[in-house]
């Protein structure tokens, strides 16, 4: 996995996803965009995905590798959590929370709640919890001691459509998105030997269908829709620029 070159460095967001792909499906034009300006942003995969109906640990790895070189994210992570076993355990909590110290974003990210696969919902309330203790002084994690409190906490969509909070236009990056996600070509891309599955039922194209109704809502062609618990803050957006 490509990583930044000092455990020093910061990273300016950090987004969660239970398998590699959630992100990308989730925000991969933000991520795209943001790069674009120069951000720092990492991905954290918590589980290698090791119950996929198609692909191997393996292959899986280099496809997110592969995904991440596109988007031009700067670090890229699996924690290796038992795929279908993220519960709420200490033990996982307290790993996020090192990763959330280590490279102290300001934003970071995780699956909306509201999924029909468990993995993501479970995944977003580890990291909740994660960046909560990550901000506790006395807390104790194994690799960064020093507490990190992120600024924000977004949910970005994987599966269903709901009312976004708020939108990114990602018009100029739908095709970098796309190029993302057709780099997992064992999930997404059916093969003589796929197994049937959702995703090999032309996802991508739900995916870029979804970004162009948050669009169509947001008033541009192509947009990212998240959710948050908190306000947004509106500064100079607020007039346009
Ligand atoms: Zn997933």
């Amino acid at each position: 996995m490509k990583k930044v070159m000092t455990m020093n460095k910061t990273l300016d967001i950090l987004a969660f996803g239970a398998h590699a792909d959630d992100v990308e499906i989730g925000m991969g034009g933000t991520i795209a965009k943001l790069v674009s300006e120069g951000k720092q942003i990492g991905i954290c995969d918590l589980t290698n995905a090791d119950l996929s109906s198609n692909g191997t640990v393996a292959l899986r790895k280099q496809e997110a590798d592969r995904s991440a070189e596109i988007l031009g994210v700067a670090y890229r992570t699996s924690l290796g959590f038992p795929d279908r076993g993220l519960y709420m355990h200490e033990e996982y909590i307290n790993k996020i929370a090192d990763v959330i110290r280590t490279y102290k974003p300001k934003l970071v990210f995780a699956p909306y709640f509201e999924d029909r696969h468990p993995d993501h919902g479970n995944c977003a309330r580890l990291v909740e919890e994660a960046v909560f203790s990550a901000g506790i002084k006395k807390y104790q994690t194994k690799q960064a001691n020093q507490p990190h409190k992120a600024d924000r906490m977004y949910f970005y969509m994987i599966n269903g459509f709901h009312r976004p909070d708020f939108a990114v236009d990602i018009s100029p990056f739908i095709e970098k998105k796309l190029s993302a996600l057709r780099a997992y070509e064992s999930q997404f891309v059916r093969s003589d030997d796929s197994f049937d599955t959702p995703l090999v039922n032309g996802y991508i194209e739900t995916v870029e269908a979804r970004e162009r109704m948050f669009g169509k809502q947001a008033g541009v062609t192509y947009a990212e829709g998240f959710k948050t618990k908190m306000p947004i803050l509106l500064h100079r957006d607020l007039i346009g620029d």
